[in-house]
């Protein structure tokens, strides 16, 4: 459950620096009262689903309750980022929603309060002091041109304000993708064979590359091989879905 009381006076700040937009619970949209949580009414509070630390060490992939360590697709398969964490479980509750609503129409607004979810949980699982640089999964420059804004630099921006951690822009992609959702496992990896590259040497540098969701991970391992390929020694991964 989130445990992180907030104050009036941050309620009240966070209202005023949105140009004094009523703050909306984001489960919901029902407007919330001043002194309450700035992200979540009560009711959306008790049903939302977070993630627990008790996923794949690598992965974060839910493990069943009793199981600990790696997942069989992490033991099969080693990915080349050292490990992902996410905020929530994709398609449970109003994740799914909030998710499409942040990339897909358009509504920036959610970066901020999906950050700060995402900054809490990145606290809770490193130290800071582990990490050099923020990144963010890079869009397609056409793609770009149509949507207009990368939702997981938004993240990124968001949390350089938040974190003692610089973003930097250190990954582009060269190739534009179909579209994964469709995909399976092994065909998402084929797909996205060699669609990054770093834009500059990263000898000896841990960066943390943020993206919305992590579905089956092969973003995230694509990301993360061509960091290492430029000289990144770890690279971790950070949703808020996944
Ligand atoms: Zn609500
Ligand atoms: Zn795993």
């Amino acid at each position: 459950m989130l445990n992180r009381p907030l104050s009036f006076f941050r309620a009240a700040w966070s209202a005023f620096a949105d140009g004094f937009y009523p703050p909306t619970c984001l489960g919901c949209g029902r407007s919330l009262w001043l002194w309450r949580d700035a992200f979540l009414c009560a009711e959306c509070e008790n049903n939302w689903s977070w993630l627990n630390d008790n996923g794949c060490r690598r992965c974060g992939e839910p493990l069943g309750r009793y199981a600990a360590g790696v997942c069989q697709r992490c033991r099969t398969k080693k990915p080349a980022f050292t490990r992902a964490i996410a905020v929530a479980p994709y398609r449970e509750g109003a994740t799914d929603a909030l998710v499409k609503d942040f990339k897909y129409h358009g509504n920036r607004r959610l970066a901020k309060p999906l950050a700060e979810l995402l900054a809490a949980r990145i606290r809770r699982c490193w130290s800071l002091d582990e990490i050099d640089w923020l990144t963010a999964v890079p869009l397609h420059p056409d793609r770009y041109a149509w949507r207009g804004y990368n939702q997981s630099w938004l993240l990124v921006e968001e949390l350089a304000a938040r974190l003692p951690l610089p973003a930097a822009a250190v990954l582009r992609r060269v190739r534009d993708t179909p579209a994964q959702a469709n995909l399976p496992v092994e065909a998402r990896r084929q797909n996205l064979r060699d669609a990054f590259a770093a834009t500059a040497p990263l000898t000896g540098k841990k960066i943390l590359l943020i993206d919305d969701v992590l579905t089956t991970g092969a973003t995230a391992n694509e990301c993360a091989r061509a960091l290492r390929h430029a000289g990144a020694t770890r690279v971790f991964v950070a949703t808020f879905a996944r």
